[in-house]
């Protein structure tokens, strides 16, 4: 049995269905993002598990316990938002303490626990400090040690780094993941951020129109999208009606699949090259964007767009208008069948 279990759950606001029938197992000590676009019912979600939110059909298993009718306060979970929400008019750690206080923990035994809270999120030297005097980062790893603080069943974090700028973001992903591991606490993350996805999970649930699309590994969903939906979302493919890449190719490639190719897949060439494991296609180049590390060209092969990133190698630059050629490796190229709500790549 899962540690925690959404057993058909729905939610309904009004006639708004914003969950549709989820079933979601999580294993203890996982890290579990919930990823998907604004608004498809990922914080609906999260705010039902925690008891925020009661569910219209279905239930929610925790630990063993059907939680389904049990108040928040009841439920032992710890929660960070997206906007700050620490009290203002209490220091750092009288914020970290108060639910120990709440607890009526033993005053040795509150200082202890937030004295170990402080290191875990790196705040030692702010302790006397208030919110009005921290960064935004500096506030929301008081409001990540606040809910570790009591030691909850599951750690619920939606989008806890969306207003914090791209440096400090990335330290704070890193220090969240270690905080992770470093206690085993199951963790249920929401972003609609693909790359903090990959970086932060065990497990990506793939959120779509108060469904699940998709689940597994980073790498799994990443190499292998089950939809073309799963495709547009993570990895930025390539997606090409299976008709019109057939006739690129010169091959038959079936008409109602689209094939989806990651940009980095692909290689390009000045020479044609000759290997019999790839689709080699001659192609223009249009455009092309310096994406850290990468420079993302856009090449016209005929009638149609294929985007490919080269690594950022000055002496393997390609000019403007430039004829070129495109290996395209056969495996790499999924065909994604979308049918009436089942989805999968053959
Ligand atoms: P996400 O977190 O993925 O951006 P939400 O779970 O916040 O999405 O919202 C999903 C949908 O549910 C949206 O259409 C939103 O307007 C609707 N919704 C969320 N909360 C409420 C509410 N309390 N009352 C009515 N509609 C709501
Ligand atoms: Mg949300």
């Amino acid at each position: 049995m899962a540690y925690i279990e959404f057993k058909s759950v729905v939610k309904r606001f009004g006639d708004n269905t914003v969950l549709d029938h989820i079933d979601l197992d999580i294993e203890k000590g996982d890290l579990v993002t919930l990823l998907g676009p604004s608004g498809c019912g990922k914080s609906t979600l999260l705010r039902c598990l925690s008891g925020l939110e009661q569910v219209t059909e279905g239930s929610i298993i925790l630990d063993g316990q059907d939680v389904t009718g049990l108040p928040a306060s009841k439920r032992n979970i710890g929660m960070v938002f997206q906007q700050y929400s620490l009290f203002p008019n209490m220091s750092v750690e009288q914020n970290i303490a108060f639910g120990l206080k709440m607890q009526k923990k033993p005053k040795e035994e509150i200082e202890t626990q937030v004295r170990r809270a402080i290191e875990l999120v790196e705040l030692e030297g702010k302790e006397k400090q208030y919110p009005a005097n921290l960064s935004g980062g500096q506030q929301q790893r008081v409001a990540l040690a606040r809910s570790i603080v009591t030691q909850p069943k599951v750690l619920l974090l939606d989008e806890p780094l969306s207003a914090i700028d791209a440096k400090l973001r990335k330290a704070l992903q890193s220090r969240i993941r270690e905080i992770h591991r470093e206690l085993g606490l199951t963790t249920v993350f929401v972003t609609h951020d693909q790359d903090e996805a990959m970086i932060m999970s065990d497990v990506i649930e793939l959120f779509h129109d108060g469904r699940i699309e998709q689940s597994g590994s980073p790498v799994s969903v990443y190499t292998a999208p089950v939809s073309t939906f799963a495709a547009s979302f993570i990895g930025s493919y390539n997606q090409i009606d299976g008709a019109v890449f057939g006739r690129l190719i010169g091959e038959d490639f079936g008409d109602s699949c689209t094939v989806a190719i990651r940009p980095e897949t692909i290689t390009m060439t000045r020479r044609r090259p000759e290997n019999p494991d790839c689709y080699i296609l001659r192609g223009s180049v249009q455009d092309s964007t310096p994406r850290g590390n990468v420079l993302r060209y856009t090449v016209l092969v005929e009638d149609t767009i294929f985007h490919v990133d080269a690594l950022f190698r000055s002496f393997h630059m390609f000019d403007m208008g430039e004829t070129l050629y495109l290996s395209i490796p056969r495996h790499d190229c999924l065909c994604i069948t979308d049918k009436e709500g089942v989805k999968h790549a053959c």
